[in-house]
């Protein structure tokens, strides 16, 4: 299997697990879920994926021919806010009135922050997510041409009724910070968003901005403390009854325990890699299924963590104006060479530490003057990746391996 068949490709993860809550409630899933809620005064969507727009469409009007009253944003990522154009055009041609849009106050800012940022989103996303990892064009978009900007957004917290039913929105940060979880308290459902995605959460994502362990925790125990009977996640399948309760609190446990972790090490005066090294998830918590590291990791949420308490020096002053790493690997490779460094590599990697085996191989790979011994120590490197990526259950670990693979073989065909 080539590389790009190996990679995992987050669009095509997710499994159909469309769900009834209630007679007038579902969940249709596609890259994201959706919720929605059928009242006798029209229907409230919660979050929309560009990918399912049409089948959600098709699942309310087989159901009811009411409008779309109101679509509510979770949070302003692309797989829950990037598809309302397509109920506002379905609204027209069907003679309703355009639905309002609700979203936190925060959501505008995230929009206006992804036009800044178009490139370096599509080129990082590209990687995580395992699509083409070329670097987009001048003029790449990130946001959609046709994005809707909610037309209402609030502050802590607002609630409006539509038919029989009550909408409680509440604001929590934890993977962005406009997030909202809706409660349907007449239904006991709730809509959540990423504050559940059915795996570890992905706090502390290695290209992402600072994302919030502490108060994803504090989300989930909100939501739990509503005692809930069906809980809609932003991914993965529903949630029913009492596993809400375990499921919820088990991952704000867990979130706690590493940010009480890593805050007791700094106090002590731990660096950063004495943190990572000293930090070990209890059994019971590092062995649950719905806290399975596919997506977001121990490792990622730790360096989460420390970003939003510490700064960035990691303890040792030569490393504070360091000398650039090429220059330094250079001096390594002609103190040892190049070609002991490529079979110490290979002595590793065939140890079983094929993560020693790449961080030897660097300094080969840049400190080789000479182009045949750098191309051999770019081939080793492709190889090192592709074993790393075999064994790696972090989604975006692993495409990131892939992806550095399909680099370095490419630079060593080039010489
Ligand atoms: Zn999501």
């Amino acid at each position: 299997m080539s590389r790009l068949e190996r990679r995992i490709v987050f669009s095509q993860m997710a499994p159909e697990r469309d769900a009834q809550c209630t007679p007038d409630i579902f969940m249709l899933s596609g890259f994201g879920n959706t919720g929605v809620i059928i009242t006798d005064e029209g229907v409230v969507i919660v979050d929309n994926t560009p990918m399912t727009s049409e089948k959600v469409i098709e699942a309310i009007r087989e159901r009811t021919q009411a409008p779309i009253h109101s679509i509510i944003y979770t949070h302003g990522h692309g797989d829950h806010a990037f598809a309302t154009a397509a109920f506002i055009e379905d609204a027209k041609q069907q003679g309703h009135p355009r639905p309002r849009v609700i979203g936190h106050d925060l959501v505008p800012k995230r929009f206006g922050r992804y036009e800044r940022m178009a490139r370096y989103n599509r080129y990082i996303n590209a990687i995580q997510s395992g699509r083409s990892y070329m670097p987009p064009p001048e003029d790449a978009q990130f946001l959609p041409l046709n994005i809707v900007y909610p037309d209402i957004t609030y502050s802590d917290a607002m609630q409006f009724r539509l038919g029989d039913l009550t909408f409680e929105l509440y604001h929590y940060m934890g993977e962005t910070d406009d997030g909202t979880w809706v409660w349907v308290p007449e239904r006991k459902t709730a809509i959540v968003g990423d504050l559940m995605t059915g795996a570890c959460p992905n706090v502390g994502n290695p290209f992402k901005v600072q994302r919030y362990t502490l108060e994803w925790a504090e989300g989930l125990e909100a939501v739990a403390g509503k005692n809930p009977e069906f809980l809609i996640p932003g991914h993965g399948r529903l949630l029913k009854g009492k596993e809400i309760q375990t499921i919820c609190l088990d991952t704000a446990q867990f979130m706690r325990y590493i940010h009480d972790e890593v805050i007791r090490l700094l106090n002590e005066g731990c660096w950063i890699e004495e943190i990572i090294d000293r930090i070990k998830i209890p059994e019971e918590l590092a062995n649950k299924r719905w806290l399975a590291p596919v997506y977001g990791c121990p490792t990622y949420i730790i360096h989460g963590v420390h970003r939003r308490y510490a700064g960035w020096y990691n303890g040792n002053p030569s490393e504070l104006f360091p000398s650039n790493s090429t220059d330094i690997a250079a001096e390594v490779a002609g103190i040892c060479g190049v070609t002991a460094l490529i079979q110490r590599a290979q002595t590793l990697q065939e140890a079983g530490n094929t993560q020693l085996a790449l961080n030897v191989l660097d300094f080969a790979v840049k400190g080789a003057q000479d182009p045949t011994k750098r191309k051999a120590a770019l081939q080793l490197k492709a190889e090192l990746l592709d074993k790393r990526a075999e064994t790696e259950v972090n989604t975006i670990a692993k495409n990131i391996f892939l992806v550095g693979a399909e680099q370095a073989e490419q630079e060593a065909n080039s010489l």
